[in-house]
């Protein structure tokens, strides 16, 4: 006999977002009150993902709520990079800045102090998976491929 699929590996989201959305939130707005070493000076090097050869890896929570505020801007489509930075770097400045992923607040710029410990966000990184569960998502995945669905 088959087994019904679980609902937390489905693709799409089966309940309300909003209340798992603003859970995000709160882990950004937590992290923003710990003493770490990171002081993000708006440089942008992480965002350079070809000259870094490191690119963020996202939860389906952060994913949708980078996606959200590209559209708030007007915006549907994931902007073509030509340099191989991130699709949301224009000019200089990060479009997504107060919504940008954790990936990108525990970053690994050396001019920011390099990257976060992850000794001292292992509790946060637990709860934006354990949403991305609770979202139907399979796990964090890199970053064009986790947001393009929500465009
Ligand atoms: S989302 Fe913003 S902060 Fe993160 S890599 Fe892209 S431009 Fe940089």
């Amino acid at each position: 006999m088959k087994s019904k699929p679980s609902p937390a590996r489905s693709r799409k989201p089966d309940r309300d977002t909003a209340p798992l959305l603003q859970q995000v939130r709160e882990v950004y707005a937590e992290l923003a009150t710990r003493p770490l070493r990171g002081n993000c000076t708006g440089r942008t090097t992480c965002c350079r993902f070809q000259l870094t050869g490191k690119t963020p890896y996202l939860t389906r929570g952060e994913a949708m709520i980078a996606a959200q505020a590209w559209r708030a801007s007007g915006r549907k489509q994931m902007p073509a990079s030509a340099d191989g930075a991130c699709p949301f770097l224009k000019q200089g400045l990060c479009q997504i800045y107060e919504s940008r992923p954790f990936g990108c607040r525990t970053h690994f710029c050396e001019a920011a102090g390099g990257q976060t410990p992850r000794a001292l966000v292992r509790d946060l990184i637990q709860r934006l998976e354990d949403i991305d569960l609770a979202l139907g998502g399979e796990g964090a995945s890199q970053f064009h491929a986790a947001i393009k669905p929500f465009l």
